[in-house]
């Protein structure tokens, strides 16, 4: 963990996030929850639907619990703006990339929005595992990017990982740390390397589950002891909430950062449901299926 005290930068009154899947759709909801609007951009229709129509599962939640007025709702749904282009990003003071654990991928993303916004207006990347100064060297304003690493699901987890990469200047680090207290999340900023620390906390844990499962064990059994241990859920079906595709992505990122610590064998369970197109909960197979 890196201790230093940021210096409090700009307010942040219009954010953006790129991206409307599980985690693009939650850090909007969350934003516009806790009063910063937000522009959601996806490539695909589809995705933009889904993300609004769960940001409006979890506000009739609320609204039926009697947590929130139905005015309150509309208001809040009402300051997520999807779409489809870039059109009003030179009015954004945060962008957070949360597309998919492909370095290429987000690169080319993140040098595509760095043209769209105005110098000055803080990057950042959800990644899970990519080194952020690996992503930065496909950026001109590198000291204008961090990482901002939110945990899923979005509005329950508290924890925000702000990941300082080698060019990121402390003001991006201040407005990174701002941004998430503003979204009533507990911020902590870190050093960069690929897992950070909670990754880094999880992937071995994740290894472990591959031994059993090597060993023959029950994927249904293991869930059923480590909640009886206490954990909220078992590594199979924490793997089916988070997307096998993006598990199986963020471990080649870890075995390719520490070859000698993280033995990662690449025809393990998950592997194979991930070349069968089997994703979890995000398209209703798994481990587990969904309704
Ligand atoms: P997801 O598959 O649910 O969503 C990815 C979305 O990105 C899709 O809607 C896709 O259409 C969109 N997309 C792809 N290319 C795009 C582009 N060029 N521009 C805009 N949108 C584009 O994935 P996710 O689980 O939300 O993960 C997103 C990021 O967050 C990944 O980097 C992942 O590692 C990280 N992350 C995931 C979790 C988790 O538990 N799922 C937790 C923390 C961080």
């Amino acid at each position: 963990v890196n201790g230093k005290t940021a210096k409090a930068s700009k307010e942040i009154n219009q954010a953006a996030v790129l991206g409307a899947g599980i985690m693009g759709g939650g850090i909007a909801f969350q934003s516009a929850s806790k009063g910063t609007p937000i522009i959601m951009k996806d490539i695909a229709d589809k995705a933009l639907d889904l993300g609004m129509s769960e940001a409006s599962k979890l506000l009739t939640k609320r609204v039926d619990r009697k947590k929130m007025k139905p005015a309150k709702m509309a208001q809040v749904l009402s300051s997520i703006r999807p779409t489809l282009n870039y059109g009003d990003f030179a009015n954004v003071n945060v962008v957070v990339e949360a597309v998919v654990e492909n370095q290429k991928v987000k690169q080319s993303v993140l040098a595509e929005v760095e043209d769209k916004v105005t110098e000055g207006t803080v990057l950042a990347s959800n990644t899970s595992t990519i080194s952020i100064t690996k992503l930065a060297e496909a950026l001109k304003r590198p000291q204008d990017f961090a990482g901002m690493h939110f945990f899923n699901p979005v509005h329950m987890m508290p924890l925000v990982e702000v990941i300082r990469g080698e060019k990121t200047s402390d003001e991006t680090v201040g407005t990174l740390v701002a941004y998430a207290q503003k979204m009533g999340k507990t911020p902590i900023v870190v050093n960069d390397c690929p897992g950070f620390l909670v990754n880094r906390v999880l992937f071995p844990y994740f290894g472990g589950f591959g031994m059993l499962m090597r060993d023959g064990a029950d994927f249904q059994a293991v869930d059923k002891v480590m909640q009886k241990f206490g954990w909220p859920m078992g590594p199979a079906y924490l793997m089916d909430v988070v997307g096998i595709d993006t598990g199986v992505h963020a471990a080649e990122v870890m075995a390719e950062g520490y070859p000698e610590r993280m033995q990662y064998d690449f025809k393990d369970a998950s592997t194979v449901m991930f070349e069968n197109d089997r994703y979890g909960q995000k398209n209703g197979v798994g481990f587990y299926k969904y309704e």
